[in-house]
């Protein structure tokens, strides 16, 4: 198994009902997207990420009281609070800040994710990821989507309940494949009209009701790029929180067609040879991972 950013730590057990003893917590506090932490001065390391220009030498997530009212170590009342579990014992809330919340306390700034990979503990990482996703999740369901009635946490499973019509809504999770393309010597690799200048990837798209991975895999290669793949096989999945989605990454191989890049989705698209590769997405996401490992064995297969 391929051990991923934002993979569940080993030692976290998911939960929704507080423990009453704990006197420290965790504090996963999200202003929009951004996480509230303790920081360093900016690293002079280059950030391996080309949406990422600086980041900073060192972070940390707040440890605060158990229970925001008894001991709260926020300075501003906030808008949710939902407990996430216990990583090795310590129990983790997330929170969300007002848009009024103030600034910050000395030595502490709202990052972004992306600014934060490899610079957060991996453990408080992949939770920062799980929290922003609940919190995002608690907010868009405030409300029943079927009768307009303000919705009611449940307190034994994580789920908003609608007192009048009953309609439960569980956090969602939306799948999306990622296809590496395999021909001879070369992969196909595309970019979007947002990513960074010169920076391409692995093709992607979201998963629609009714089909499985596999086709959804073959559908999105030949509608974002004309052509067609046969030999579909699994690679490996990564929770991926911008915004909620579980990436599902495939390898296949091109069987037939020319690429035709689709307009508005890809600006272009190319075979690279494995030994000429353009510059790739950063460690953050399943797309380096399945790209390094796949042009890395095919390097290996000529040698
Ligand atoms: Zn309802």
């Amino acid at each position: 198994m391929v051990e991923m950013p934002f993979n569940s730590p080993a030692d976290f057990a998911a939960g929704v009902a507080p423990p009453a003893d704990a006197t420290r917590a965790l504090w996963f506090v999200f202003k929009a997207d951004r996480l509230l932490v303790e920081l360093g001065p900016p690293s002079p390391q280059p950030s391996g990420d080309l949406r990422v220009p600086v980041r900073p030498s060192w972070a940390r997530v707040p440890v605060g009281g158990a229970l925001l009212k008894n001991n709260n170590p926020l300075w501003f009342e906030p808008a949710r609070t939902l407990y996430l579990g216990a990583l090795g014992g310590l129990p983790c809330w997330a929170a969300e800040a007002p848009v009024e919340a103030g600034p910050p306390p000395a030595g502490h700034a709202w990052e972004s994710l992306r600014t934060l990979f490899s610079v957060l503990d991996d453990a408080h990482f992949a939770l920062a990821g799980r929290a922003i996703q609940l919190v995002d999740w608690d907010r868009n369901h405030r409300y029943c989507g079927r009768c307009g009635t303000p919705t009611e946490a449940k307190a034994e499973e994580r789920a908003r309940v609608c007192p009048a019509c009953r309609l439960t809504a569980y956090p969602r999770i939306s799948p999306a494949v990622m296809a590496l393309v395999r021909r001879g010597g070369e992969i196909l690799l595309g970019r979007g009209p947002h990513f960074p200048p010169g920076m391409y990837s692995a093709l992607a798209g979201f998963v629609e009701p009714g089909e499985t991975l596999e086709q959804c895999v073959a559908r999105e290669v030949e509608e974002e790029v004309g052509v067609k793949v046969s030999r579909i096989r699994y690679f490996a999945s990564q929770p991926w929180p911008f915004p909620n989605s579980l990436m599902i990454a495939f390898v296949c191989d091109w069987v037939s067609g020319d690429i035709r890049p689709q307009a508005g989705e890809i600006e272009a698209a190319d075979w690279f040879d494995v030994l000429q590769l353009p510059k790739l997405p950063s460690k953050i996401s399943i797309a380096r991972r399945l790209i390094d490992a796949v042009a890395g064995e095919m390097r290996a297969e000529r040698a």
